[in-house]
């Protein structure tokens, strides 16, 4: 289900939920209790124990309070007895009660963390282009927990509540229909006060949930920009900017609370105005000898009793909201459209690696036309350069393979196999990934490593890391192979990421390869000893490489020049100096590394 893009506030990078039913959130979010039948109704259960045993205090009192009345002191131990026996048990099943909510809730949290997080992973590349990660990590952590609440909480203090209005209000009844119907005078002022509390404190809810977002959007964003707020000085004018955010998320959650301050009271006074109104109605019966005194305490304790869920019951409207707001943006998670599903075949064993494009088009999106008629083969083993100003589309050429995003025309085959048929796992187990900039996730060298292949055993990691030359200086770390790399592998030099991140994949093992080649300059030692295991990691394997360096460009099969998003040209070295057109022109420019200097120089940047 696709969201709207919100732009009520600058730079926010948060999607607006789509809005939807308390109804349909409620509904939604029952579904995660089914396999908790049995705790829910042990949850329930214990509340009602312990309820009951408090249905005995105003009975007890009334017995005591007419036996001192009546100077008949003796008579009432039994029932003070009888009555801490009743609070023992009520405190007893409420303690169990407890312990019985507080696994169900946590397991609840589990189950819908982990299918949101599932989901999370699942979700197109596309997905993740529009969003924040800010924002998506405060849905998976803050939303989800406030959904549950509504869940747990509301499922025993809604059940509870009714039965308890139900059950005190037929004993108020028997006890005296008059005094129990004016008990009920304030019930329309408290309906009418749900309904505007309801329609309020939703708008209120949404409103504070985007805050909290764009405000943990913005954090995240800064915490990994760090080094460029330090570098530019920035430090003051972020300040600034997250004053704004956390502002926003403070005027928010003071919003909800005015409302919250308001109508809590008001609800509460509704009902204490019932309470003077029956002490002095019940009052007048008192002293017309209609009623006892001891009846008349008896039926001002079940009054609190029966006004006292009502007042859950606003608790509960309240938690409603806040977890309709925070449902909404769950479930945008998990209706958002998944990769492909459909596929079901596989690649056929031994993948060879030959892929062909046929007339492949692609755009981000209605504005543009990426990518026009793309036609390429790459026969087994073969080194495909790709060249072309910057925005020509080679990253998007890529992309398209291991299906990170789909092509939306023409078709691509692996093998003579159109991807569109093959599972994802089968098409990406079958390709290798090594981008311009290295990605480390944080933890050690040898688990990053392993990322290529869980389960290899020590010699091939060894012998992965030693293809890529990076054993040697693994091996000068403080702790070797068990050295932390720190966030994005920020503890390691340049170098040393772009070949931890060389032996990942040559660890996989995949018979195609995409190569960013990276364009930052390190020194000629290290440069020598990433091209060799460059070299070894392209050897026997069909490989497309984004180049940035002549010298890649010169040793490729075939060498695609792109430009706006169209090939161009198309040869080996030698044939397209022959043909002496954009490629020629760039071969003559003398004396530069980067490939991307002589689109410069002949002017043939967009
Ligand atoms: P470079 O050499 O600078 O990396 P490139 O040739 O690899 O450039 P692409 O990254 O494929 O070019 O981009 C092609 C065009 O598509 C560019 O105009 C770019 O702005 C646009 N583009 C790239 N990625 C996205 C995206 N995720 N969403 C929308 N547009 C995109």
């Amino acid at each position: 289900m696709q969201s709207s893009r919100h732009s009520s506030k600058e730079g926010d990078p948060t999607f607006q939920a789509k809005s939807r039913s308390t109804g349909e959130v409620l509904r939604r979010v029952a579904v995660y209790l089914r396999p908790y039948k049995a705790m829910a109704a042990a949850n329930i259960g214990c509340a009602l124990l312990s309820l009951a045993c408090s249905m005995a205090f105003p009975q007890l009192t009334q017995l005591i309070v007419n036996d001192v009345v009546n100077g008949q002191s003796g008579h009432y131990l039994w029932p003070v007895i009888g009555l801490v026996a009743a609070f023992f048990f009520r405190d007893l099943f409420n303690s169990l009660r407890l312990l019985v909510n507080n696994t169900f809730e946590q397991n609840v949290i589990y189950d819908m963390r982990r299918e949101v997080y599932a989901r999370l992973q699942r979700l197109p590349v596309g997905y993740f282009d529009q969003r924040a990660s800010g924002d998506l990590m405060t849905r998976v952590i803050e939303d989800v927990n406030s959904v549950e609440r509504v869940l747990i909480d509301g499922t025993e203090q809604g059940t509870i509540a009714i039965l308890s209005i139900i059950g005190f209000g037929l004993i108020l009844f028997l006890k005296n229909p008059a005094v129990a119907a004016i008990s009920l005078i304030p019930i329309p002022i408290l309906t009418v006060g749900a309904m505007w509390y309801t329609l309020t404190a939703h708008r209120r809810y949404r409103a504070q949930r985007q805050a909290a977002s764009a405000m943990n959007a913005l954090l995240m964003d800064n915490l990994q920009g760090i080094r460029q707020i330090k570098a530019f000085n920035r430090q003051n004018h972020e300040d600034d900017r997250f004053a704004k955010r956390a502002d926003e998320l403070r005027q928010g959650t003071l919003g909800i609370m005015r409302v919250w301050a308001l109508y809590s009271p008001v609800m509460n006074f509704a009902t204490s105005l019932g309470t003077g109104l029956v002490l002095w109605y019940g009052g007048s019966l008192v002293a017309a000898h209609k009623m006892n005194v001891g009846e008349l305490v008896a039926f001002l304790l079940y009054l609190a009793l029966f006004y006292d869920p009502i007042t859950k019951l606003h608790g509960l409207n309240q938690m409603i909201q806040a977890a309709r707001a925070a449902g909404e943006r769950v479930f945008d998670i998990l209706d958002a459209t998944e990769e492909r599903r459909a596929s079901a075949g596989v690649l056929a064993q031994p993948v060879r690696g030959e892929v062909r494009y046929e007339n492949v088009g692609f755009s981000y999106g209605p504005e543009r036309i990426t990518l026009k008629n793309i036609s390429l083969h790459a026969a087994p083993g073969e080194k495909i350069a790709l060249v072309g100003p910057t925005g020509s589309g080679k990253s998007t050429l890529v992309n398209l393979l291991p299906a990170f995003y789909e092509s939306t025309s023409g078709r691509i085959t692996i093998d003579g196999q159109d991807i569109t048929g093959i599972m994802l796992d089968s098409l990406r187990e079958h390709i290798s990934v090594v981008s311009q900039e290295a990605f480390l996730f944080n933890g050690t060298v040898r688990e990053n490593i392993l990322y290529g292949k869980l389960d290899a055993t020590e010699e091939q990691l060894l012998a992965a890391a030693r293809a890529a030359n990076c054993h040697e200086f693994i091996t000068r770390l403080p702790d070797g192979y068990n050295s932390h790399v720190g966030e994005r592998g920020v503890k390691l030099s340049v170098g040393e990421k772009q070949r931890v991140s060389i032996a990942r994949a040559l660890l996989k093992n995949a018979p195609i390869l995409i190569l960013d080649e990276a364009t930052a300059s390190v020194d000629t030692a290290t440069e020598k000893l990433i091209q060799e295991a460059l070299e070894r990691l392209m050897a026997n394997r069909t490989s497309f490489v984004i180049a940035h360096r002549l010298s890649t460009i010169r040793n490729a099969d075939q060498i695609l020049v792109l430009r706006h998003g169209e090939i161009i040209e198309r040869g080996n070295h030698e044939e397209l100096l022959a043909q002496d057109g954009l490629y020629a022109k760039l071969a003559r420019i003398q004396n530069t590394t980067f490939i991307e200097e002589s689109f410069e120089k002949i002017g043939a940047v967009e």
